[in-house]
């Protein structure tokens, strides 16, 4: 732990403060919260690698804290491995054709109707939905009721048990009535098995869709990815839809499809009624495995962490009568870096009274540092000597700040240490010491 301390010390006086020790185990932390949020373990174990690397390489931005910066580069991360852009659906034909596929209950017939909606609306193009679940009764009835509820013509042969022939002849009766869109929707089974496989192939050879789409249900986690690798393998799908992410699912399986198949994932459902479609943007979704994974919570645990060890460092200091000008530099930089500069100035012991007369942004601190800057290592480490008054001239000269400035500073800081050796005494010889700061 000593070294530890020791390292992050080191970090907090140079420049970078993204260090190995805090990058290696808090990226070891956001691997096993992203396979909670049910990113396959080899995809989450690239991506964390690759975080690593980046993170370490940054060291030198140092003006966010670190902890924000690595929130941020798993964010451009996980971002850049969905896809990084929104991705279009080729409905460009006459007609255009898509063709839905996927396994029972994923969602394809809801989908097919909230496609169906968003075309006609949004894009202002006449719609035919096709039914060619020809094994459940019910499904063709489904189908008829999502149509009618979005004002969009279903096309469907109740004798018919050929999904080859109903998708053909679906696609000209939309020729003959000026369908430019026509979106076909298949069966599945409940697992993936050869005979639903051979039919969504036929069907794709016979009509040549523009857009081909895999449905999966995002809450089947880890399962989702072996489905899209298989269907993924047998149709060569365009792209994946992700529905019933409105549920406490991670979205993790999106990660997981992108990295292992390699297509884009267009759409994600998030309810049950027609509107709730979303054109899948590769930033929100990295957003919501964050927030899942409980990234952002982690890091910042990490990072207060961090700041603790620095605190409990100088705390001991403080009880030993130890505080020197490198500790007090240090405890300039944490104020700094905390953010909020006014409402934390009084936590610290003594520190009010040095900023007491000083409107406090962070260029207030500069001739401080400067002045403390311009002390030799000797000086920092045993402010006694700084008695001597041809010390303080050669300070005020090096920092380019006046004797009347060194001479102040030194005399806050005495005072400062002066309150610590109280509050130690009134602290049971300073077994507490400064606990609460
Ligand atoms: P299919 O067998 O692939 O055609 O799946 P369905 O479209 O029939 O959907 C199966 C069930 O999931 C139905 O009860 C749908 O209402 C429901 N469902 C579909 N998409 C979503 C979604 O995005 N969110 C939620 N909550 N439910 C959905
Ligand atoms: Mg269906």
């Amino acid at each position: 732990l000593s070294q530890r301390i020791d390292k992050a010390v080191k970090n907090l006086k140079g420049k970078g403060r993204i260090t190995e020790i805090n990058v290696a185990t808090t990226v070891k932390e956001i691997r096993r919260a992203l396979v909670d949020a049910d990113v396959n373990y080899k995809v989450a174990k690239q991506v964390t690698d690759e975080i690593k690397e980046e993170a370490l390489g940054r060291k030198v931005l140092i003006n966010v804290e670190p902890g924000q910066l690595l929130v941020k580069i798993v964010h451009e991360k996980l971002t850049a491995l969905m896809g990084g852009e929104e991705e279009e659906i080729n409905i460009e034909g006459d007609p255009a054709v898509v063709l839905m596929s996927g396994l029972q209950g994923s969602g394809k017939t809801t989908f097919s109707g909230k496609l169906a909606n968003f075309i006609n609306k949004k894009r202002n193009k006449k719609v035919l939905l096709v039914a060619c679940d020809v094994y459940r009764p019910a499904a063709i009835n489904q189908l008829q009721v999502v149509g009618e509820q979005i004002g969009v013509e279903v096309y469907a042969e109740p004798e018919n048990k050929n999904p080859v022939s109903i998708s053909q002849n679906a696609i000209k009766y939309a020729k003959e009535n000026n369908h430019k869109v026509v979106i076909v929707d298949t069966a599945g089974r409940l697992a993936v098995d050869e005979e639903m496989m051979k039919e969504i192939e036929d069907v794709k050879n016979a009509i040549k869709p523009s857009e081909t789409l895999f449905v999966v249900d995002s809450m089947t986690g880890q399962d989702a990815v072996n489905t899209a690798k298989t269907f993924n393998e047998r149709i060569n799908f365009d792209g994946v839809v992700l529905t019933k992410l409105d549920g406490d699912t991670r979205g993790g399986a999106a990660l997981s499809i992108r990295a292992v198949v390699n297509k884009p994932i267009k759409f994600t459902g998030t309810g049950e009624k027609m509107d709730a479609i979303n054109v899948f943007r590769p930033e929100g979704m990295a957003g919501r495995i964050l927030d899942m994974g409980d990234i952002v919570d982690l890091v910042r645990r990490t990072e207060d962490m961090f700041e603790k060890e620095e605190m409990e460092r100088l705390n001991r200091k403080m009880r030993k009568n130890q505080f020197d000008y490198d500790d007090f530099l240090s405890q300039l930089q944490q104020i700094k870096n905390m953010g909020n500069l006014k409402d934390l100035i009084g936590m610290l012991p003594g520190m009010n009274k040095v900023l007491r007369d000083v409107d406090i942004d962070e260029n207030s601190f500069k001739p401080i540092e400067a002045i403390i800057r311009s002390m030799t290592p000797h000086e920092r480490q045993n402010p006694a000597v700084l008695k001597e008054g041809s010390r303080r001239k050669r300070i005020a000269n090096g920092s380019g700040t006046s004797i009347q400035q060194v001479n102040n500073l030194i005399k806050q800081f005495e005072d400062m240490r002066k309150m610590m050796k109280k509050m130690n005494k009134m602290t049971k010889g300073g077994k507490r010491g400064f606990a609460n700061l």
